[in-house]
């Protein structure tokens, strides 16, 4: 990423389109703050801990973001281009990040 936005400097590849960050400075966005606490002492620390959660922080952020989704009632149409479609309350379904003992892991 070496091309850089000349309204919001975000970079992007070679072969993106130009204007495809802020629609060439038509939107603004605020300035991102720094996480919370522990993530930001996560991040930024470089103590035995820290310096193991940025080396594996993908593997943690696919941890968190692999839940299974629900809904209230699911629609499932085939076909040549199958449908699926919610009714009702959509919620994630997520496991403990331990089995409990004596269980087997699991996303729900
Ligand atoms: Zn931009």
């Amino acid at each position: 990423m070496t091309l850089e936005c000349n309204f919001c400097q975000a970079l992007r590849w070679k072969g993106e389109s130009p204007g495809m960050c802020c629609g060439n400075g038509k939107i603004r966005l605020h300035s991102l703050q720094a996480p919370p606490e522990p993530l930001y002492t996560l991040l930024t620390a470089d103590y035995s801990d820290a310096v193991h959660f940025q080396d594996n922080v993908r593997k943690y952020n696919a941890c968190f973001q692999m839940t299974s989704f629900g809904s209230t009632k699911e629609i499932r149409e085939a076909g040549f281009m199958p449908t699926f479609k919610v009714q009702g309350q959509v919620y994630h379904r997520i496991g403990n990040l331990q089995p409990l003992r004596n269980e087997e892991p699991n996303c729900w």
